[in-house]
């Protein structure tokens, strides 16, 4: 038998060459929530080269405030702040915090009074390896899918918190995430990055980008502070992004003939009383031109109106947040934020990464953007490319995963507006009409007319934004059916019945056995909670 052909084997392989330019000095340009998180999960994670010439730089505006919005988040931030070594009493101290255990959409799908459903933090129960849309659909009893497989809408409707002062820091006994001080949560990841993560932090305006002649970025020139260099460069600049745009000339995808909502209209509104309860969910109340979100801290409430300047005025808008406020916000003055749907064609160029508003924002409906911020900063960091040599490799892959988390996320945005059976405004007329609707968008729901939302619908990668539980609820909630077979029902119609019933008595046991919201927040301010 021949051998074959000798082989040449290089004395060097060329997938071996030398690390000529090591990545080690990364700088962050930026000092809101994207980045301080990317900050403080960088450094977290590289926690033994820090100091040993690996560094972590956060280079920030004294004159440009940041945007001090975004208050609503996703269950993901309590892995992520444990995992930097935040404590989470003090995260409760320090920022305003409350408890979330999800979103609960009123007037979305009829308009009417009693027009409401849950999108509640919690999976069905024995979800994974049992699908419950088939068996709730099949009995008909009317029960709402939320009430029928979770517990979380009773709890908020009865204004629990999710754990208990016995609950250790980040656990939970109902799954939850936070309503948060924007204003304060930057400040605070700030002294927590630099006192205990050995972030260095520079105040000073950037004025001017360097490139090198191979069109990576070298340095950047500030006002205050001088030049600094960097082998890898996170924009975390807000809606400027002066460096994944203005400097590296990346475009912006506009996604408005989807998502039409392009204004915001906030307001910070004090409470009645300081025992007045505070909802463990955020309200996301549909308007005829947009919605308005309402958000409870313990100190106030965030209310915004999120609208269409297509379809309503801006004097109109601010009358429809007014009226739905009431008396309580006679004196008070509305801030203006105007918005942008889409994101970079791009988040990842030569040796520049976009985290943040600076990659892009879609309407905060789903509370989206801090999740996305706290897993691209994961991903940046896991993969920190050791050499500029293989940085593009790198930058590939976490530009093909960012493109399909921000796909993902705009069809689950859109499908809360495709579903509605309201035709009493232009905006919702307009929502439905077909080529506002992404394709996949399209093909999904009619397979989901068929067959309900489960892992076979692609949504199984891991650190999936929105899982298939998130569509069950939005789509049941809002009155979607599923031709259901048979079929669909043999041979799990007694784990099914199990289930249904588990859920039923979980529910009560909860509701019996947790404390009111605003109660657990007190005493966790004055006692703390056990740490981990
Ligand atoms: C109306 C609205 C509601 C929202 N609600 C939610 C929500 O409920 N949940 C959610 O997850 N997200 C929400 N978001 C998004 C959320 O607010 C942001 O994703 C988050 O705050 C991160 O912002 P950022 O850090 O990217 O930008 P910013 O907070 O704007 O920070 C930008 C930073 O860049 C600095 N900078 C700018 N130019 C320079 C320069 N030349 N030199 C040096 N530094 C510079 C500034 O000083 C600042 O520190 C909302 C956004 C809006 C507009």
């Amino acid at each position: 038998m021949s051998a074959g052909p000798p082989v040449d084997i290089p004395p060097r392989l060329a997938f071996h060459p030398a690390m000529v330019h090591a990545v080690r000095k990364i700088v962050i340009v930026g000092g809101g929530t994207a980045g301080w998180l990317t900050a403080g999960v960088i450094a977290a994670k590289h926690k033994s080269r820090m100091g040993a010439g690996f560094s972590v730089t956060l280079v920030e505006s004294p004159n440009t405030p940041i945007i001090g919005v975004g208050e609503g988040t996703w269950p993901t931030l309590r892995s992520t702040l444990a995992r930097i070594g935040v404590s989470e009493t003090e995260l409760f101290r320090q920022c305003d915090v409350a408890f979330k255990q999800g979103a609960r959409f009123t007037g979305w799908t009829t308009g009417a009074r009693d027009d409401f459903y849950y999108h509640p933090l919690m999976l069905p129960q024995s979800f994974g390896q049992l699908n419950l849309v088939p068996h709730w659909l099949a009995r008909d009893d009317g029960r709402s899918f939320c009430d029928a497989v979770c517990p979380q809408g009773r709890l908020c409707d009865d204004g629990l918190a999710p754990k208990t002062i016995a609950t250790a820091e980040f656990e939970a006994v109902a799954n939850y995430s936070y309503h948060l001080d924007a204003g304060k949560f930057a400040p605070f990841l700030q002294r927590h990055c630099c006192e205990k993560l050995g972030v260095r932090h520079v105040l000073a305006d950037v004025r001017r980008v360097n490139l090198a002649e191979n069109g990576d970025i070298r340095s950047l020139d500030t006002a205050q502070a001088g030049e600094f260099e960097g082998d890898l460069f996170v924009d975390c600049t807000g809606f400027r992004a002066l460096l994944i745009g203005e400097t590296m000339g990346v475009p912006f995808k506009d996604c408005g003939d989807v998502l039409f909502c392009d204004r915001a209209l906030a307001m910070q509104v004090p409470y009645a009383s300081d025992a007045a309860p505070i909802a463990s969910q955020t309200i996301s109340a549909a308007r005829p031109a947009g919605w308005i979100w309402d958000i409870g801290l313990p100190t106030r409430r965030g209310v915004g109106h999120v609208y269409s300047s297509r379809h309503t005025s801006d004097e109109d808008a601010e009358r429809e947040l007014r009226a739905y406020i009431g008396p309580a916000a006679a004196g008070l003055t509305a801030r203006k934020i105007p918005i942008r749907s889409g994101h970079r064609e791009t988040f990842w160029k030569r040796n520049c990464v976009a985290v943040g508003l600076a990659a892009g924002f879609l309407e905060p409906l789903e509370a989206s953007a801090i999740v996305l911020v706290e897993l691209s900063a994961k991903l940046i960091a896991e993969q920190m490319p050791a050499c500029r040599e293989v940085m593009d490799l790198i930058a590939a892959r976490f530009n093909a995963t960012t493109h399909y988390r921000w796909g993902r996320i705009i069809d689950f945005l859109k499908l809360h507006y495709v579903l509605t059976r309201r035709t009493d405004s232009a905006f919702w007329r307009d929502n439905l009409l077909p080529e506002t609707i992404p394709d996949r968008l399209k093909d999904l729901l009619l397979l989901w007319s068929h067959q309900s939302p489960w892992f076979h619908d692609e949504f199984d990668r891991v650190e999936e934004v929105f899982p298939a539980a998130s569509y069950q609820y939005v789509l049941y909630g809002m009155g979607f059916r599923t031709q259901v077979e048979a079929s669909a029902l043999e041979g799990d119609a007694k784990n099914a019945e199990r289930a249904l019933r588990e859920n039923a008595i979980q529910t009560e046991r909860l509701r019996a056995g947790l404390p009111r919201h605003r109660d657990l927040i007190r005493k966790i301010v004055e006692h703390g909670m056990q740490a981990v």
